[in-house]
């Protein structure tokens, strides 16, 4: 959890090892739940508790102020746990909490992460069953010895055996977001290298898979030896698994696989086709060559016996061997053989919606809910990024666990926010905060707030965060009431799924796309690296339907507007225009679009 796999120096991390308030709450609770197993004094596991509701709810920037070491006076949090606070958010980790892990078997850690297991129930199945791993827990709830206990019923067994098997079956995966550092990284050491001419990330981390299983790197060189001796003997490698000639395959620290193939120049092309994949492209690609006399495999393309074909040139760029094969060129994202290639050879492919096209984004967070900056840090950091609007959506009271905002502390951000806005303009800068609202859709499908708090505003996203559990014909329903109340300007995350973590929960996507298309809704492409909701798969209807798309990064932190950039990949791996995406209309057309007077 804690664990700093890849630290670059002087840059914020926010993909991993990044402190945030989430961490120490969490920190500090599995401490009290140690303390717990350990049959320690009820009123120090207590404190621990209290300490972690109380950074939960402190309604400050409760990560800087443990940082600086400033929490003298905050109820709930005494002097020992001001100490640990501080040393967790400015070391990153808490040697307390790590000797207390010592003192417990590994595997007890996987329970941690099993859904719906929370510390009482482990409790119970430490002291009672003496579960100390998820291969225990599934003998028990198999084999019925867990009904035992009290409150675990056939049912919770059920369940817990259900969430066993979502974490076996996604194993060995990685979310993009946890492998980006890492990834950049290698290949930017690799690039370094005087015998590197060319390196690559091959795989589905070319093609922005949402999660990847492992990492292709590819490297044209004359000196293979050189290249696979610098990629195992740097500090990242965990493990090393083979190292050949021409090939070497490691662990990084976080488990991560990562594969290394050394080619010539003139394969590199190719090869770099092939380790991109998918295998479905692949497949189609070599089937094309096939037709026209050709045999296509990992380092070249070459004339096939006896079609009487010349031997074609050696190709050095992927662009190269597309038009050869009488195609447009296929951007990575696409190649997962769904209509790519028949579009390619008709030059129907569209022009992707790239990260310079992004002129603002609209669901983010501030200090007012769960947010970690004000609002004036959010808009500089906005405009540090060229941005020329940022949307302001923060919670509202139903979400009391992120600190949602009442209709008066709403009216007042609403006021706080043309107060800015003034300033922005008094000081010639072409920027606005936009005063919007995520709000949430009640389990009956009716909003938060009213329609009168609701017209006040610029704009409205509306998202489901509880109540997650109704059949898919309920939830079809409540979605879909939600889109058709006119003041909702877009749906958030649309499935609620977090990626490796929780299922989507059910939802006709298709009935939901058709019911947007009709109210004029727009479909946030959430672009928190654990979201990436809507799934980039339903796209192409979505589309086809004319519903538009948002690009929105969720932020609770303004480093979290970097997410954008997962935002724009997994836009194009759906085949997304500029055209489709709203956030890349400049700020006088969308005070056009949503209607606002000018500030
Ligand atoms: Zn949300
Ligand atoms: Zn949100």
């Amino acid at each position: 959890m804690m664990k700093r796999i890849w630290q670059r120096q002087g840059t914020e991390e926010w993909w991993q090892g990044n402190m945030d308030r989430e961490t120490l709450a969490d920190t500090l609770e599995e401490i009290a739940l140690l303390l717990e197993l350990k049959g320690e004094n009820p009123f120090k596991i207590r404190a621990y508790r209290t300490g972690a509701e109380t950074v939960r709810q402190f309604s400050g920037d409760i990560v800087k102020q443990a940082e600086e070491n400033d929490l003298k006076g905050i109820k709930g949090v005494g002097d020992a746990l001001q100490q640990k606070l501080h040393e967790l958010a400015s070391t990153g980790k808490l040697e307390y909490h790590e000797n207390l892990r010592g003192e417990f078997p590994e595997t007890l850690f996987e329970l941690f992460n099993i859904q719906g297991l929370g510390p009482k129930k482990i409790k119970a199945l430490y002291d009672k069953l003496s579960v100390d791993s998820v291969a225990k827990l599934k003998e028990v709830c198999e084999s019925g010895a867990i009904a035992e206990l009290a409150g675990f019923g056939k049912k919770t067994a059920d369940k817990i055996l259900e969430a066993i098997e979502f974490r076996e079956s996604n194993a060995d995966r990685f979310r993009l977001g946890d492998v980006v550092t890492p990834v950049e990284e290698i290949l930017n050491a690799l690039k370094q290298h005087p015998a590197c001419s060319r390196a690559e990330a091959a795989g589905s981390y070319r093609r922005s898979k949402e999660t990847v299983h492992d990492v292709d790197f590819l490297v044209a060189t004359k000196d293979p030896e050189a290249i696979i001796e610098h990629f195992v003997s740097q500090d990242w490698v965990d493990r090393v698994i083979v190292k050949g000639s021409t090939k070497a395959s490691i662990n990084l620290d976080n488990g991560l696989q990562c594969d290394l193939r050394a080619v010539s120049n003139e394969e590199f092309a190719c090869a770099l086709a092939y380790f991109t994949g998918s295998k479905e492209h692949n497949v189609v690609m070599r089937g094309r060559a096939n037709a026209r006399g050709y045999t296509l495999n990992e380092y070249r393309l070459a004339a096939k016996e006896g079609s009487g074909n010349d031997e074609p040139p050696v190709f050095y760029s992927e662009e190269e061997i597309y038009d050869f094969l009488g195609l447009d060129y296929v951007e990575p994202e696409l190649r997962e053989n769904t209509g790519e290639v028949e579009a390619a050879e008709e030059g129907d492919l569209p022009v992707l919606v790239k990260t310079e096209n992004l002129r603002g984004t609209f669901h983010n967070h501030t200090t007012a809910s769960d947010g970690q900056n004000t609002l004036a840090e959010m808009a500089e950091a906005a405009m540090e990024l060229g941005l020329q609007y940022l949307g302001i959506a923060d919670h509202s009271k139903s979400s009391f666990q992120a600190n949602g905002l009442d209709e008066a502390r709403l009216r007042s951000q609403i006021d706080e926010i043309a107060e800015l806005n003034k300033g922005f303009s008094e000081r010639g800068d072409d920027f606005r905060l936009l005063a919007g609202s995520e709000v949430d859709i009640l389990k009956d499908g009716t909003l938060d707030f009213d329609d009168d708090l609701l017209g006040e505003l610029d704009y409205v996203v509306a998202s489901v965060h509880n109540a997650m559990t109704l059949s898919e014909s309920a939830m079809t329903d409540r979605i879909i009431k939600a889109v058709s109340n006119p003041a909702v300007t877009m749906l958030g995350h649309l499935s609620g799924r977090l990626l490796l973590k929780r299922e989507p929960y059910a939802v006709n996507i298709p009935a939901v796309i058709e019911a947007c298309a009709e109210t004029n809704t727009i479909i946030e492409l959430n672009c928190n690296p654990w979201r990436l909701d809507m799934d980039w798969r339903w796209w192409k209807l979505a589309t086809e339907k004319g519903v538009k798309c948002a690009i929105n990064p969720d932020a609770h932190r303004t480093a979290h507007l970097d997410f954008l950039w997962f935002g724009v990949r997994l836009a194009r791996k759906g085949w997304l225009t500029r055209d489709n995406v709203i956030n890349t209309l400049d700020l006088s057309e969308i005070e056009m679009l949503l209607n606002l007077d000018p500030v």
